[in-house]
């Protein structure tokens, strides 16, 4: 660039990037590449060889991408730029106007409001199945227009516990995935795929990432998707391409199913990470069971000591015995039950918000997974939105507060919340009606 211009210049002089190999991920942060030899572009967009452009392909991206396959134990996975994002484009890569979905009642908030408020206005229809674990529940909801079956492994707000095998049986007999959103459990406690769902999703934003830095989803494919069985029920995967290209699956195979969001929902709909983000969510990933076996035995303890205080009416851990889904926690999650829980106060909303005010250690926020202790009321935040009735169903009740609990020393924790349960004022309540839920 000798003897250019200085703007010229400015956009243009860089030193080399290369030579030996860093350790650390490098950060692509660019949003297109350049073709190195004329013929590249072509090649690129001919058969997707290399990289030409951000939203498409990025190779910081791309090794965080590699890093959930391996842990999830999927076959590929996609980075995207949000957890509702992983949501959006793995139900759209399924479903049509005209096709249906079958829902467990027991999910984050913002993805009820994605299906019943989006999706719903792209004409797919969805039923919510309040008894997750009867399979026959499952079973009665779905038709022939069903594309695919969603919950939580362990679910947002009351820690139901999915039967992933289970439901994944029926989802297969009908040669339909079993969608699962795995962001509470993370991939070291429990890997859905190996108990047989197909399409697993996270909001990177919590767990993996885990410093509260970032806001990134992923999705992650078994692999198994196979023409045979199931291409009747997905035309797009198996019909040929524009101007008689081969179809997805011919290209692909099991792929079918993320090769399809990879190249057609996600770049279409344009929700791609940034490339300093994927390089986060892969900085938190190289701690994430130290942390989140931290975590587990601080919200196992945390829930204990809770559940002996007598201002509190309940908790809904899946760690403790008292839990309806505890015997099925103990065998999906030996190495422990996850650190996101609620519990009610025995005061009600006047106690819960005493007593929000008065912790320390706790940060009152809406966010969970992070590496410090949080916690939210849920009745006035993420479930304002659904009908008292609906609060109570999902075991949302004035006094209920949703804590996520962190890597802090868990005496320091306690002891946060001994003092804020006094401050709190919460009456004594006799020991005949500890355990009780307010009405
Ligand atoms: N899934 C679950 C279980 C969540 O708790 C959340 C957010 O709280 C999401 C998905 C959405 O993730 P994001 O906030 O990254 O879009």
């Amino acid at each position: 660039m000798a003897g250019k211009g200085f703007t010229t210049r400015q956009v243009h002089e860089r030193g080399r990037v290369g030579g030996s190999s860093p350790r650390a991920t490098p950060i692509y942060l660019t949003a297109g590449f350049s073709f190195d030899e004329y013929g590249d572009a072509a090649a690129h967009f001919g058969s997707g060889e290399g990289y030409a452009y951000t939203r498409i392909g990025n190779p910081t991206v791309e090794a965080v991408e590699g890093a959930l396959a391996a842990l999830e134990g999927g076959s590929q996975a996609l980075l995207l730029a949000s957890g509702q994002a992983a949501t959006s484009v793995a139900l759209l890569s399924l479903a049509a106007a005209g096709d249906h979905i079958v829902v467990s009642n027991h999910i984050y908030e913002g993805s009820r409001g994605l299906i019943l408020d989006n999706l719903s206005r792209f004409g797919i229809d969805a039923d919510f199945v309040d008894d997750i674990g009867d399979p026959a529940a499952w079973e009665a909801a779905i038709r022939p227009t069903t594309k695919a079956l969603f919950a939580e492994s362990i679910s947002n707000a009351a820690n139901r516990i999915l039967d992933i095998a289970a439901v994944s049986a029926v989802a297969r007999s009908h040669g339909i995935p079993l969608v699962v959103d795995n962001t509470f459990a993370t991939p070291y406690l429990l890997r859905p795929i190996e108990h047989g769902a197909d399409v697993v999703v996270h909001s990177a934003s919590k767990f993996l990432s885990g410093q509260g830095a970032v806001i990134g989803g992923a999705i992650i494919d078994s692999g198994r998707f196979d023409p045979a069985v199931s291409g009747e029920k997905f035309p797009h995967l198996v019909a040929p391409g524009r101007n008689g290209a081969p179809s997805i699956a011919d290209r692909v195979g099991g792929d079918a199913r993320i090769a399809y969001a990879r190249e057609s929902v996600s770049p279409r709909l344009g929700p791609t990470p940034s490339p300093l983000n994927a390089f986060l969510i892969g900085q938190g990933i190289e701690t994430l069971s130290l942390r989140v076996e931290r975590q587990s035995a601080n919200a196992l303890a945390v829930a204990r000591w809770l559940a002996a205080h007598p201002a509190v009416a309940s908790v809904d851990y899946a760690g403790l015995p008292g839990h309806p889904d505890h015997a099925l926690a103990a065998e999906l999650l030996p190495d422990g039950f996850g650190s996101v829980f609620t519990f009610t106060v025995a005061g009600g909303a006047g106690d819960a918000r005493r007593l929000v005010e008065s912790l320390d250690v706790f940060t009152h926020m809406t966010h969970l997974g992070d590496v410090r202790s949080l916690v939210l009321h849920p009745a006035s935040t993420s479930h304002v939105q659904l009908t008292e009735q609906e609060r109570r169903a999902l075991g949302v009740h004035p006094g209920t507060l949703r804590v996520s609990i962190g890597i802090e020393d868990v005496d320091d924790l306690l002891e946060d919340l001994d003092r804020a349960l006094a401050a709190g004022a919460a009456p004594v309540i006799p020991a005949s009606v500890a355990w009780q839920v307010p009405a």
